[in-house]
């Protein structure tokens, strides 16, 4: 069993760490608003003040947080940050999704320090990190990932290693754009269906017999038909995720992206950032 530091217990790095604990790992934790570790110490966890603290004597520490902004103040920050604290033979692990760029940059100040760093950000939500079910999206060095192996396994149902550091970013940023996009255009077909009146749930459930709807769309549709928006994955994450996305393609070659990424922030703009990136639906007019 490992010395493991999780650093950001939001609804996923709250639920990792769990899992993380679950298995029988030494786990030290850190958030920025201290009571969400609570539970976990509860749990059994230690509580640490700062990132550094929690790196210090870790052979991993792992990061779940919101975006680019967050993984650099708590990696980075020059009294606190987590690589300042931690030893040569520890990894340091990237699970947060934010941008290739910034995973490249982070790299190149652990390597600076002899920490390699990987990139592992996850498909899946709540429920699958909850049940230890997420799917790795992994990049960097063989040797520091193989060592991850056995603490993703905790957390995870699959690992896939897709190549140097940042290629986990950018598989993650592909695979939120083909779910952001059905999203998108699902919220679009219920408008146009219903301005045309059709009975909504004879239609998505034809639909749903078709080979072309995927099992993230059925969930989609389900969410919108019964106005689910309790956030699993917000609108605002999605919405930061295909910024990363248009920053890492070639200029003008994302169109489709561009354009769903601006319904989401419509979808911000009218108060929606924090419910479920299925409440886009609520832009329409469904009668
Ligand atoms: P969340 O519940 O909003 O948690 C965000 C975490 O980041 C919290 O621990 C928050 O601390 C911390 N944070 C934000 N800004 C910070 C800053 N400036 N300095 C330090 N800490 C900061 O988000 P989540 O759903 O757990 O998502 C975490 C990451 O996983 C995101 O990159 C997201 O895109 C990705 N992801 C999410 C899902 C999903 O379904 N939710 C699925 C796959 C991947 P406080 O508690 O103090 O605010």
């Amino acid at each position: 069993m490992a010395n493991i530091a999780v650093l950001g217990l939001g609804a996923m790095g709250s639920r990792m760490a769990s899992r993380l604990l679950a298995a029988g790992h030494a786990v030290s934790v850190w958030n920025r608003s201290p009571q969400a570790a609570e539970p976990l110490v509860k749990a059994g966890a230690t509580l640490a003040s700062t990132p550094r603290e929690a790196a210090q004597g870790a052979e991993f520490v792992l990061s779940m947080l919101r975006d680019n902004a967050a993984s650099q103040e708590v990696w980075l920050n020059p009294l606190s940050g987590a690589l300042s604290g931690m030893g040569a033979a520890s990894v340091a692990i990237e699970c947060s999704t934010v941008s290739h760029d910034w995973i490249v940059a982070l790299g190149k100040r652990a390597q600076a320090l002899g920490i390699p760093l990987i990139d592992a950000p996850v498909s899946g939500s709540l429920p699958q990190a909850e049940a230890g079910e997420l799917v790795f999206l992994v990049g960097g060095e063989n040797a520091a990932v193989e060592a991850a192996k056995p603490v993703l396994a905790a957390m995870g149902s699959s690992l896939h290693h897709v190549g140097a550091l940042g290629c986990g970013a950018l598989v993650k940023l592909a695979t939120n754009a083909l779910l952001g996009v059905q999203v998108t255009a699902l919220a679009e077909m219920f408008a146009m269906l219903a301005a045309n009146a059709v009975n909504l749930d004879s239609a998505f459930e034809a639909m749903a017999a078709t080979p072309v709807f995927s099992a993230a769309a059925r969930r989609s549709a389900s969410s919108m038909a019964t106005e689910s928006f309790t956030p699993q994955f917000p609108v605002a994450l999605i919405e930061k995720d295909f910024g990363y996305f248009i920053e890492a393609a070639q200029s003008g070659a994302a169109p489709t992206i561009t354009a769903a990424r601006q319904v989401f922030s419509s979808a911000i703009e009218q108060g929606l950032g924090g419910l479920n990136m299925t409440s886009v639906v609520s832009l329409y007019k469904l009668a």
